[in-house]
């Protein structure tokens, strides 16, 4: 083969390569990441969509914003550590694209906790069931609009009394992991919305439900967040909050052993570390 057309080819082979890159970009943040952590997929095709995104055992829908399709994927704090393939599908279940990520061990703290709780009656496990409804109605809400157009913020500037992932014993038994972030706040202090959102859910629930008084906010592509022991509701299902507003005021409701703020951040459902998301939010 003589030379020029060695160099024809070598700019043939480039033309190619870009080509097909532009014809399916896939962009990863965060591809190595620790158990409870986020990461962000941005798509762009020249088809359209819907595309979904299919990893460690989660599939969601990505939104369309901007010209590309994106979402956000939160790895629980059980999620076994490992090499995982990231896959965007087209509607057909079709992979268009794909890389990998790796999932690296969290370090998490183990807590024995010893709270009073007697069985239920009947009555009063059918109340609890119907509340629990409510909130997983709350927690699959997801607006394809992006509500939140900068970073998050502590929704109370108080010190962090438990962490996100502690493995927890209730009683002896083993109750899974806190799936959010606790701050010890005074009694009646306000939380604050810790970036615009709607509100999905505001309500006071029986004394036997665990989660106590609660607010659920809708920030867009999938990104949900909860607030729970409240002593007191100040919003409306429906209402618009703005990063900064008050939602509701400390308390000690449900199954609490004092005033504190538990702040539970989902990304399409899945709970995560609300102080990690706060980080990889400043970087976004
Ligand atoms: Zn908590």
């Amino acid at each position: 083969m003589n030379k020029p057309l060695i160099l024809m080819t070598g700019i043939c082979l480039l033309f190619l390569t870009r080509l097909s890159a532009r014809a399916a970009e896939l962009d990863v943040r965060g591809a190595e990441l620790r158990q409870g952590q986020a990461l962000q997929v941005r798509f762009r095709a020249e088809q359209a969509g819907p595309f979904r995104v299919q990893v460690a055992g989660q599939t969601h829908t990505l939104f369309e914003e901007a010209e590309a399709y994106q979402g956000f994927v939160g790895l629980p704090a059980d999620q076994k550590p490992g090499g995982y393939t990231l896959r965007i599908l087209d509607e057909t279940g079709q992979t268009l694209a794909s890389q990998k990520i790796e999932v690296y061990p969290g370090s998490f703290y183990t807590q024995h906790i010893r709270f009073p709780s007697p069985p239920l009656t009947p009555e009063q496990e059918a109340v609890v069931q119907a509340e629990r409804q409510e909130m997983d109605t709350a927690r699959a809400s997801r607006s394809p609009d992006r509500l939140w157009q900068s970073a998050f913020a502590v929704p109370v500037p108080h010190r962090v009394s438990a962490v996100y992932g502690t493995r927890r014993y209730l009683n002896g038994k083993y109750n899974g992991y806190h799936g959010g972030v606790d701050f010890a706040s005074p009694m009646g202090y306000p939380v604050k919305a810790p970036a615009d959102g709607r509100v999905v859910l505001a309500r006071y629930f029986s004394k036997y439900n665990a989660n106590g008084n609660t607010v659920f906010l809708d920030h867009g592509l999938g990104v949900t967040s909860v607030y729970i022991h409240l002593s007191k509701v100040l919003v409306q299902p429906g209402q618009l909050i703005r990063k900064g507003e008050a939602l509701g005021l400390i308390g000690s409701s449900g199954r609490s052993t004092g005033p504190h703020l538990h702040w539970g951040l989902y990304l399409n459902g899945q709970n995560t570390d609300g102080l990690h998301w706060i980080r990889f939010t400043q970087q976004l």
